[in-house]
């Protein structure tokens, strides 16, 4: 284990970490610097970020053209009010967003994190129908295992057996939750639909929430049912935009477009904290339908270094070959982890795009797996029963190979 030192110590007693206790039993890893896919940790060690730093850092770290990008920036502003002024890069950066969105997205709200980018859609949703006189449609219907952060709006739309819930049972609002499969999908809709503002889901990979997969058809089927029934559809895209799962947008996997797009995480290129809403003109006009404008603004709205680096983000995956890049890190992934599936200890194995996971039958051991996994040079941040990756698009062969065997070897 690294970080030793007095000083380590003493943050263990005075920092909180996410999810963790305060003072803190476990060590964190002290990171000294971070360039290509490798961390190197304070003692010298270095190891690959198999996370991609909980999805977003899809370059990998240290990357030229974003150093650039934010150095730039820094030149001309750090940040100035959104309130009345207007800057460049968010102008540039909501075009781009635009053109490579479903067409139908017209407006952008940018947020400082997804999670909040959750409460500016919610808040969207409900004032849309204020804004339609139709005061009773206050419900949202999420899906079992759904994760859409952390904050309470977020919290409430979060699966209510396997999150936080039953910590703020009484506090946070009642919401309804169904299965992805058709079956339960139409059932909850002809329940529910009456007081309904939106559904609201991960598409096709649900995170968080236990990293699961569903189909395409029932994303399609989803989109269906909300156009039937007069409900609106929200797209969490804050894990699974920007090309992880295969398509710049996992909506595409289903040829569909949601009526609000929420984005963050891989945005900045995990440079940045950042969040964008993407809307159909449908929600923005009609949120203004009885003379009510949206009720949000952020102090750090659109802050220009983030605008900066998400554009040179943005720019920069379009100009690579990232298509060719995750569905090669898709294949190895699949010859690498599905080997897994013979151990007795395996449950399951799931790859799409540049995501593996390997689903074991009991809890991780977290810190003991950890310092195997750096011995074998990566990082991963396993949770409950569940090892998997989400590597930087950048990795090489030999870096998956890499993350191949190590997570090979905790399933022997
Ligand atoms: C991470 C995540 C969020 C929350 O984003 P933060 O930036 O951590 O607030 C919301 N939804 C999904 C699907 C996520 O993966």
């Amino acid at each position: 284990m690294s970080g030793s030192t007095e000083e380590n110590a003493w943050e263990r007693e005075h920092v909180w970490h996410p999810y963790a206790p305060m003072p803190n039993p476990n060590l964190a890893y002290q990171v000294q610097s971070a360039d290509g896919v490798y961390l190197t940790l304070e003692d010298g060690r270095k190891v690959i970020d198999g996370m991609s730093s909980w999805w977003s850092a899809i370059h990998g770290y240290n990357v030229p053209e974003l150093n650039q990008a934010i150095e730039k920036q820094l030149k001309s502003m750090a940040h100035v009010m959104f309130g009345g002024l207007t800057h460049q890069p968010a102008v540039d950066l909501a075009k781009l967003l635009l053109e490579i969105a479903p067409k139908n997205l017209k407006h952008v709200f940018f947020a400082d994190s997804g999670s909040v980018s959750i409460e500016v859609a919610l808040k969207m949703a409900l004032q849309y129908w204020l804004g339609q006189k139709k005061n009773h449609k206050t419900k949202f219907l999420s899906l079992s295992n759904a994760y859409h952060g952390d904050t309470f709006g977020a919290m409430s739309v979060c699966d209510p057996d396997n999150s936080m819930h039953h910590l703020f049972k009484g506090v946070l609002p009642k919401h309804r939750f169904v299965a992805p499969n058709i079956e339960s999908l139409r059932q909850a809709f002809k329940t529910y639909h009456a007081d309904t503002a939106a559904m609201i889901v991960e598409p096709i990979v649900q995170g968080a929430g236990g990293m699961l997969f569903y189909t395409a058809e029932v994303l399609a089927e989803i989109r269906s049912l909300c156009d039937e029934y007069d409900v609106l559809l929200i797209a969490d895209e804050i894990a699974t935009g920007f090309g992880r799962t295969g398509k710049l947008f996992a909506c595409e996997h289903a040829d569909i477009s949601p009526d609000i797009l929420c984005l963050g995480k891989a945005l900045t290129g995990g440079y940045m904290t950042m969040a964008a809403v993407l809307t159909d003109p449908k929600i923005s006009q009609g949120i203004q339908q009885q003379g009510n404008i949206l009720m949000h603004g952020p102090t750090f709205m659109a802050n220009p270094l983030a605008c900066a680096v998400a554009k040179a983000s943005i720019d920069l995956l379009l100009a690579s070959p990232w298509q060719s890049r995750v569905a090669n890190i898709e294949t190895q992934l699949k010859t690498g982890l599905q080997a897994c599936l013979a151990s007795k200890k395996v449950a399951d194995v799931r790859i799409m795009g540049a995501i593996g996971i390997v689903e074991m039958k009991e809890a991780i051991d977290v810190p003991a797996i950890q310092a195997k996994l750096i011995t074998q040079g990566v990082w991963l941040r396993p949770f409950g029963k569940l090892l998997y990756t989400m590597p930087p698009f950048i990795a090489s062969q030999e870096n998956i190979q890499q993350i191949n065997n190590a997570i090979g070897m905790q399933c022997a």
